[in-house]
């Protein structure tokens, strides 16, 4: 470890919430990788002890929480006592408040105080959980808007537009440095200025079947993706081309691009990341090894360039990148997000409630793949569109739409 980044007198703080996942874990190698220009503040995850007590061992943070309360004993019992402790719900906020720089790897709608939190409490978002953004958008949208509040985008799509629209400088400056304004003027040099934002999707792991062939899908199937090793429920969410979906509203709610500007295009190398194409007619693509580490060093690190690549692209070795449109008429999951995102309010919550039901309902071997959208459509379908105000909003309709799903997976159950 070089002694100038070893004394680093600006060494970020960053809180790691949900250190034990997919993300969290690639996370902590990104602040390893930093030689001592990061450092790991806090750590939060659900239930995972074990593996919370190995990571705050290694990276001495200088609080851990774990929201599952009857895995707490085992950390009281064995963390090194410097270390403060925080269990259950308040674990979440108590990461936000010990750093700068927030890293939100928590999985699903739980991820909600963290976004809300940060980004109120005026400090940078880096933003792995999607769903809190999609389900919690006109609030999350008004959090954006509390100084020093930014969101700087972990999940690669949008890392990747979020480089690409740096192609045009004022645009980054409206879209994204100053919160977008729902109705407000300041979309304005995106929206001209951007003729499409082309999001890349691998297809999955189901790519090319048709509906007949997905009738019999295992949970194991549908757990091989391609090119990225991810948690179960995004992994779930890929196969049936929902995580798109949400990555088309978030697109929307980051960038404030609408809806007719945002096409998902099959790419299957996963190499090309995403692209933006603006008025004048020129695409600008990111283009790298699918690693989520460049994204999350990316986020940790912007404006500046993270000094550790992961993996350079060798040319000589790239025979051809592939493009295809997505079948929408198999995965109807992305057709129901972009039905979801362009009705907006309440509806985009109800989608993400009813698929989270609908994906733990799979996972738990409870109904088929396919009944996944079956759920979904269902839910969105009964659901009555409202303005989300405030978090309270947002809690009510994420619950009464569960309970709606819950009830529709007990139906085709029994
Ligand atoms: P994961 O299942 O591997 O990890 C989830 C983490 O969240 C764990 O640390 C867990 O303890 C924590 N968690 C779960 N429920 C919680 C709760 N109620 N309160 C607090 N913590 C909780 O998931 P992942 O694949 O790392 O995904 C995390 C987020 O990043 C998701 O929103 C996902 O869509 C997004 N994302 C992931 C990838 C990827 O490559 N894994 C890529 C892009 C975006
Ligand atoms: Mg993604």
């Amino acid at each position: 470890m070089s002694e100038h980044r070893q004394n680093n007198v600006h060494t970020k703080k960053v809180a790691v919430i949900g250190s034990t996942g997919s993300i969290g874990t690639q996370t902590l190698e990104v602040i390893t990788a930093s030689q001592g220009e990061f450092q790991a503040v806090a750590l939060v995850a659900k239930s995972n002890a074990e593996l919370l007590l190995e990571q705050a061992k290694q990276y001495q943070p200088e609080m851990v929480g774990i929201v599952d309360e009857s895995a707490a004993d085992f950390l009281k019992e064995n963390l090194p006592k410097h270390i403060e402790l925080v269990a259950g719900e308040k674990a979440l906020l108590a990461g936000v408040l010990a750093g700068d720089t927030i890293l939100n790897a928590v999985v699903g709608f739980a991820g909600l105080q963290v976004t809300v939190g940060t980004l109120t409490a005026g400090k940078r978002l880096a933003l792995a959980n999607k769903e809190s953004l999609i389900a919690g958008a006109p609030v999350v949208q008004r959090a954006r808007a509390f100084p020093g509040a930014e969101i700087v985008p972990v999940d690669s799509e949008h890392c990747a537009i979020h480089q690409c629209l740096k192609a045009k400088p004022n645009v980054l400056g409206a879209a994204v440095e100053e919160p977008y304004q729902l109705s407000g003027a300041d979309i304005l040099p995106t929206e001209a200025a951007v003729s499409r934002l082309l999001i890349t999707a691998s297809g999955g792991p189901f790519y090319g079947r048709e509906r007949r062939d997905l009738e019999e899908v295992t949970l194991e199937e549908a757990l091989t993706h391609p090119t990225w090793s991810m948690g179960p429920k995004i992994t779930i969410d890929s196969s049936t081309l929902m995580n798109k979906g949400l990555e088309v509203i978030e697109a929307h709610e980051l960038f404030g691009v609408s809806y007719d500007k945002i096409e998902v295009v099959v790419h299957r190398q996963s190499i090309i990341h995403s692209m933006v194409e603006f008025c004048d007619g020129a695409v600008i693509a990111q283009l790298s090894y699918p690693d989520m580490r460049l994204p999350i060093g990316y986020a940790l690190n912007y404006p500046d360039r993270f000094f550790q690549p992961y993996g350079k692209l060798d040319f000589t070795q790239l025979a051809r990148l592939d493009f295809g449109v997505p079948d929408l008429d198999t995965f109807t999951c992305l057709a129901l997000a972009y039905e979801a995102g362009r009705v907006g309010d309440s509806a985009p919550a109800c989608l993400n409630a009813a698929n989270e039901v609908a994906v733990q309902a799979f996972l738990d071997s409870k109904i088929s793949w396919l009944q996944i959208e079956e759920v979904v459509a269902e839910t969105l379908d009964r659901h009555n569109v409202t303005k989300l105000l405030d978090v309270e909003d947002v809690l009510y309709v994420d619950k009464e739409a569960r309970e709606l799903a819950e009830k529709i997976v007990e139906k085709i159950t029994s």
